[in-house]
């Protein structure tokens, strides 16, 4: 597969939407708007419940046919997207710079995710599908797992290549359809790029739609009769909704929402180290991460230091375009977000904090800002901010890190930094979380491991690894004797 030809041409996409084919959708387009510098870098077709009602039913006939291919025709074709991700890899780094505001380092982090997410879902056909069961004599009983159907896929802005494709590989090769509904702020990269990859590895038209749309085109998913279950990654808002809709029509639904993730700095921590830790988990992609560290508690013995250390850190870093460079920060998604952190960090300071660095904003750019003396009935303690904002909280016992680390409705990450591993442990097995990182920050993503949250951050499925086989499939229950018994009535 050559890299030479582009993935993304306008022309295949521009004013269209895929259903199996690039076709032009009856609405306005949206344009695709670069946050950086606010110009237009293309226009997408836009999806509404007519023509979502059209893909999921599409998408159910291709379904059976799909999974009845031989196993290993289904695990090529991913491993041909594999080929294609990696071939065009910088084309598709390139368009989650511009399109979503990520700076190189993450957007390269984020297309690598993607090819690994590929190369996993490749080897899931030829794995073993069920177990043996014990059963009378003569009786064959077996345990399996069938796909569900049509898989509706509805992601969000912040990680919009990965956090689709976690889900739609993993489904198409586990023998479901997809219908996938982009955020609207993020179709190129995180819709389209998805289609071509698949459309180019040979993937039977009709087995996967992406379709851009706003909250109505993914209400309609989720409320589709011909669509099994609704994988949803977004905001503990929209979730909710999602998860009640999903339950009225008795459809399998995974959440994977919001957090406010907490990194617990020991006293026995490398200073240098913690605050290499906590910038990562604070700034990476401007705090737009459900992972981000949403609070820094800091064990008093080094809390002057280590809020001094971290507010230099914070004016060092630079913050611009990423399309133009190397910069550390990039651009918020759009003006909505912008204000909503800002919003919150003058909430904060109203409530009492103290805004040691930043608070500001040029366009979507937003300052790294650090804010102290925050208490626990402050908004910026319990809120998720979704931008560059530091929120450094001083402790004195373990208890209490483990106290006001669980003082919160989300449950999603936690990371300890501690030289002592045994103490650290012991804090983190009373962190309610669904991942945990002893001297890691909050921020991590492997591909292989189980990914959920606990609490308002889900409602406990996971994504990812062995996950995979739970989320995306059914167990059906399967029985075969030579001659049917007879029964006494
Ligand atoms: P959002 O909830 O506004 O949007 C996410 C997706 O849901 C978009 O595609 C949107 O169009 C769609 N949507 C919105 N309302 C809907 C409705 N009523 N019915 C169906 N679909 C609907 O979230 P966002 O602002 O784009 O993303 C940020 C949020 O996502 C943050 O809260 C973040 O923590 C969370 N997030 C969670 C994870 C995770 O894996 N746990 C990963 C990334 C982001």
């Amino acid at each position: 597969m050559s890299g030479n030809f582009s993935l993304l041409p306008a022309d295949i996409w521009h004013e269209r939407l895929f259903n199996g084919a690039w076709v032009p959708s009856p609405l306005s387009p949206l344009n695709v708007i670069e946050p950086a510098t606010g110009s237009a870098l293309g226009r997408i077709g836009m999806a509404d419940a007519s023509i979502v009602a059209a893909s999921s039913q599409a998408a159910r006939l291709a379904q059976a046919k799909w999974f009845g291919l031989p196993y290993d025709e289904r695990a090529l074709v991913l491993r041909k997207a594999a080929q294609i991700a990696e071939s065009h890899f910088e084309e598709i780094v390139g368009w989650i710079v511009r399109e979503s505001g990520s700076v190189q380092a993450k957007a390269a982090f984020e297309a690598s995710l993607c090819i690994k997410a590929l190369h996993e879902s490749s080897g899931l056909p030829s794995r073993s599908q069920g177990e043996l069961l014990p059963s009378t004599a003569g009786r064959l009983s077996i345990a399996r797992r069938r796909p569900l159907g049509v898989i509706g896929v509805i992601s969000p802005f912040n990680f919009p290549l990965y956090l689709a494709i976690r889900a739609v590989a993993p489904a198409l090769a586990l023998g479901n359809s997809v219908v996938l509904k982009p955020d609207p702020r993020t179709t190129v990269c995180g819709g389209f790029a998805i289609a071509r990859i698949f459309e180019l590895a040979g993937l039977p038209e009709g087995v996967l739609h992406v379709l851009p749309g706003g909250a109505e085109a993914g209400a309609a998913l989720v409320s589709d009769p011909n669509v099994a279950m609704i994988q949803f990654t977004g905001s503990t808002g929209a979730g909710r909704k999602v998860g009640e809709a999903a339950g009225r029509h008795l459809k399998k639904v995974s959440l994977e929402l919001g957090g406010k993730n907490s990194l617990i700095v020991l006293d026995d921590a490398d200073l240098d180290i913690a605050l290499r830790n906590a910038t990562w988990g604070v700034y990476l992609h401007q705090g737009q991460i459900c992972m981000s560290t949403g609070r820094l508690l800091v064990q008093r013995g080094i809390y002057e230091r280590f809020v001094t250390r971290l507010v230099d850190k914070a004016r060092s870093l630079t913050v611009g375009n990423p399309a133009n460079g190397e910069v550390a920060l990039g651009p918020l998604i759009n003006a909505q977000q912008r204000d909503h952190a800002h919003r919150i960090v003058q909430e904060a300071v109203k409530a009492g904090a103290k805004l040691e660095t930043g608070g500001s904003f040029e366009g979507l750019f937003f300052q790294p800002t650090v804010l102290t003396g925050v208490q626990q009935h402050n908004p910026a303690f319990h809120e998720e901010i979704f931008g560059p904002v530091a929120v450094v909280v001083p402790f004195d016992t373990d208890e209490e890190a483990v106290s006001l680390a669980n003082d919160t409705d989300y449950g999603l990450s936690a990371g300890i930094i501690s030289k002592d591993v045994g103490r650290a442990l012991q804090l983190g097995e009373q962190l309610r979380t669904g991942l945990l990182h002893i001297n890691d920050q909050t921020v991590n993503d492997e591909v292989v491991n189980p990914f959920g949250g606990v609490g308002a951050s889900g409602n406990g499925t996971s994504i990812g690894g062995a996950a995979n086989w739970e989320e995306f499939t059914q167990w059906q229950w399967l029985t075969l004797k030579a001659d049917a018994p007879a029964y006494p009535l």
